[in-house]
């Protein structure tokens, strides 16, 4: 979890009223939290998460009252793809030294461990629901992250700053004017 909730308004949306974590507490195990007042490693329980939830709710630290995941926030995003139903948890990423300019913002799409039996068809409308706009997409399933958004053809020619075919060439332009701020090395390799 990041603090980072403007940029999360501004890139994903406002968190929406009709939605409700209800049962999931993916994000309470599988991310990082590292904020002055609570920190709790990835992929680790959080100590206070209980059977029954958080067990300081009422007292919960301040990240954890404004930190919502994509899915509160991305209308596109249907019903069924609550982190605990979907067994994938989408948020926005932040990476202090990126390796390349698609790293520094992006959108993190991540299989949850133990959720072996993904539902391909809901991993594609999550992503399709996801790649419309100028915000990097990422897919991690804990040993390997991907660059699903732009397409690889895309990213290449951005990174490399070779001239872009006319068809891609307003495309390759956006994005390159959008992320100059983290050009870095082209490295688009996995993590
Ligand atoms: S992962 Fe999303 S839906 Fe699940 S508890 Fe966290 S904010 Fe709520
Ligand atoms: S304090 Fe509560 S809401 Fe925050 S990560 Fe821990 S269990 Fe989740």
């Amino acid at each position: 979890m990041h603090s980072g909730t403007d940029l999360e308004t501004s890139l994903l949306g406002p968190v929406l009223a009709d939605r409700d974590c209800g049962d999931c507490t993916a994000c309470c195990t599988v991310l990082t939290v590292d904020t002055p007042d609570f920190k709790k490693p990835a992929g680790a329980p959080c100590i206070h998460l209980g059977s029954r939830g958080c067990g300081i709710h009422a007292v919960r630290p301040n990240i954890c009252r404004t930190w919502f995941c994509a899915w509160r926030r991305v209308e596109a995003m249907p019903d069924e793809a609550r982190p605990d139903r979907s067994g994938l948890l989408v948020s926005l990423n932040f990476v202090r030294e990126p390796r390349n300019c698609f790293e520094g913002v992006s959108i993190n799409v991540r299989a949850l461990a133990g959720a072996d039996a993904i539902d391909k068809a809901m991993a594609a409308t999550i992503l399709d629901s996801l790649c419309d706009q100028l915000v990097p997409v990422w897919f991690s399933d804990g040993s390997r992250k991907m660059l699903m958004h732009p397409d690889a053809e895309v990213a290449d020619l951005v990174l490399s700053g070779e001239p872009a075919p006319a068809h891609l060439r307003d495309e390759v332009t956006a994005w390159r004017e959008r992320y100059e701020v983290f050009a870095t090395a082209p490295d688009r390799g996995t993590l």
